[in-house]
């Protein structure tokens, strides 16, 4: 069987107790490469084989998994984040379908979680913005016309942009373009909850300038919205005094 698990964004102590403990148990693991933290394969038992999928194909990444397979081992397919955004995991389940190879799947804490937790921002805040588009510039996998990132600028929703801090450029002008005023609040986070961290807060208007000056091109999130300025928003119903829930009488 293979187990599917979301690694986290990068501290090793972000792994899910369900993920720790199929790690522990797996005679199999392939991590995707630098993105997972090495000290989570330290919960390898003795003899696990271990691959780096960043160096492999998708042929090879199954060839792995039926070796396992045949040597009566589970395998834990190891990916950063959680495994449901840009994780290419959806083409492995369906060659594993057609394998007959059963498998199943256990979430992680997204980069995009962890990067609002090192801002200590929220991206839904009452009266400023209620959606979080994330999304990414097209590189060499493109992006469906209608998804262009001027075009999603458009709402002026929270954004998260995976993929693209090494076009920034690219980022600051199509956000531009699509309607995010100047002044907008954005911010960089480079290997967010590693120890290496960098936080870089700043405006759509000096995000690519600022990206350069701090040497950041990969590895990074870029968050773009007013939910990143100071105040602004409308306190939350549910715990306001003189609102009534299922739970609670208000009081005006
Ligand atoms: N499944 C992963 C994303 C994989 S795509 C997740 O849920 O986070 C790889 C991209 O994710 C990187 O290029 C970068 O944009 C982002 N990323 C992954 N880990 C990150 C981290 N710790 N800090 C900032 N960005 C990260």
């Amino acid at each position: 069987m293979v187990h599917f698990v979301g690694a986290g964004p990068g501290a090793p102590d972000l792994l899910t107790l369900r993920g720790a403990a199929l790690l522990e148990q797996a005679g199999c693991i392939i991590y995707a490469g630098s993105l997972v933290n090495p000290a989570l394969l330290a919960r390898a038992k003795d003899g696990c084989a271990i691959y780096n999928s960043a160096e492999m194909t998708l042929e090879q990444v199954l060839e792995a998994v039926q070796k396992a397979e045949a040597a009566g081992v589970d395998t834990v397919r190891l990916h950063t984040g959680d495994p449901c955004v840009y994780g290419a995991v959806k083409e492995q389940m369906d060659a594993l379908d057609a394998l007959g190879i059963l498998w199943d799947d256990t979430p992680g804490v997204s980069s995009f979680c962890g990067a609002a937790a090192a801002l200590g921002a929220e991206y839904t805040l009452p009266g400023v913005s209620q959606s979080v588009i994330i999304t990414r510039l097209a590189g060499r996998t493109p992006v469906p016309q209608r998804e262009r990132l001027a075009a999603l600028a458009a709402h002026r929703a929270s954004m998260v942009i995976f993929l693209s801090a090494g076009m920034l450029e690219q980022v600051q002008a199509q956000l531009l373009a699509g309607g995010y005023p100047p002044e907008t609040p954005a911010a960089l986070v480079y290997k967010a909850t590693w120890p290496e961290e960098k936080l870089v807060r700043c405006t759509v208007a000096d995000l690519a300038a600022r990206g350069a000056a701090a040497g950041i091109r990969k590895t990074a999130l870029v968050l773009v919205g007013d939910f990143l300025g100071r105040g602004g928003y409308e306190r939350s119903k549910l715990y306001d005094p003189a609102f009534t829930t299922g739970y609670r009488e208000g009081r005006a």
